[in-house]
């Protein structure tokens, strides 16, 4: 589709207006998404992402979601950092399943200056690899960020979990104005960004407009949107949340699709509970992106074979890595850094 036809980014959209899309009858909302879909993006190609805990649980924040928080008593086995020749195999299997991303998360507030040379590492080793970098390790400085860009990090995960409005009733030990300065000083460094949220924690229709609100009124899209469903964790305080209907949680993709068109939209934890089914449903929304085969951090992702069956029923193929836009990004990444370098800003990870 040429670009004159394709709809305009805009980073504008209101509440009433988000508000309509959600009110939408279903069929008309998904061949809206699936209309912008088409203007973007090969249908039927999904983006496949691998993920790896490379330091779980006794994380100090206290989000009421996850099993990794220190506040909570879940029973999950707690891990130090993996060490990187742990993280550089598992990236290897990763390659050789398809996978052209991969993700390392760690339970952190915020990485410190002595995780910061193994993490620089990591990267550099799984970039070397041919592969893409993803990397989750909490809050930010704008200096952790550059290092993390000179290293080779292509992207950078911070959700923002919900709305604004909502974010106090989910967590007290961060705020959301430190997650977007956080965003922000990823843009800075030239990275791309991986920022959504997560469905099913008690919010109403409005927290979740007012999240992709969030997401789609940022200067940039965010170029990864990952939408989760809430994997109810026992021990944690949202083991008993009220369930999602499913088909609200595919409407919240088609938004996302609407909202953000050029962005790889994810459907992220929870896939293991949908049906064939709900998946196929919620790539026809405009979700092209998954991840495939290893563990979601601590929570199971359906086995590689069933995510290559189902692709294989549906006609769909593992979207393949974007070598050109690699150098594009690539040289984003280094104007960003002389720009940085000049302005004397720059991190030394030795000290
Ligand atoms: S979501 Fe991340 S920051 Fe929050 S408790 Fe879990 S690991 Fe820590």
């Amino acid at each position: 589709m040429s670009a004159t036809t394709a709809t305009a980014l805009r980073h504008d959209w209101t509440l009433a207006e988000v508000r309509a899309l959600f009110e939408l009858p279903f069929n008309d909302l998904l061949f809206q998404a699936q209309t912008v879909h088409r203007q973007h993006f090969d249908p039927n190609r999904v983006q496949v992402s691998t993920l790896l805990s490379i330091k779980t649980g006794a994380c100090p924040e206290d989000c009421k979601y996850c099993p990794q928080s220190g506040h909570y008593n879940t029973g999950l086995d707690k891990e130090k950092l993996m060490e990187v020749e742990k993280v550089l195999k598992a990236a290897a299997e990763a390659k050789a399943i398809g996978s052209t991303r991969f993700c390392m998360g760690a339970a952190w507030k915020h990485p410190t200056a002595k995780d910061m040379p193994y993490v620089l590492q990591m990267v550099q080793g799984v970039k070397a690899l041919g592969l893409e970098t993803c990397m989750t390790l909490g809050t930010l400085s704008r200096e952790q960020t550059q290092a993390l860009a000179e290293a080779g990090l292509d992207y950078y995960n911070h959700n923002l979990d919900t709305s604004p409005e909502f974010y106090g009733n989910i967590i007290t030990t961060r705020t959301y104005a430190e997650r977007l300065e956080t965003l922000a000083h990823v843009r800075e460094a030239g990275m791309k960004i991986c920022s959504g949220g997560i469905l099913g924690m008690g919010e109403s229709l409005d927290d979740r407009a007012g999240l992709l609100i969030q997401l789609a009124n940022l200067p940039e899209h965010p170029e990864s949107v990952p939408i989760n469903m809430l994997v109810k964790v026992e021990g944690t305080p949202l083991e008993n949340a009220e369930e999602v209907d499913p088909f609200d949680f595919i409407r919240t993709l088609a938004v996302a699709r609407i909202l953000m068109p050029k962005s790889h939209v994810r459907l992220s934890a929870g896939r293991q509970q949908m049906n064939d089914q709900m998946q196929a449903l919620a790539f026809f929304a405009g979700a092209n992106s998954i991840f495939y085969g290893e563990k979601l951090l601590t929570t199971g992702n359906p086995e590689a074979e069933r995510d290559m069956r189902l692709f294989q029923r549906l006609g769909i193929k593992p979207e393949e890595r974007e070598e050109h836009a690699d150098e594009v990004h690539q040289a984003a990444i280094e104007q960003a850094l002389a720009e940085q370098r000049d302005a004397k800003l720059f991190y030394n990870a030795a000290v």
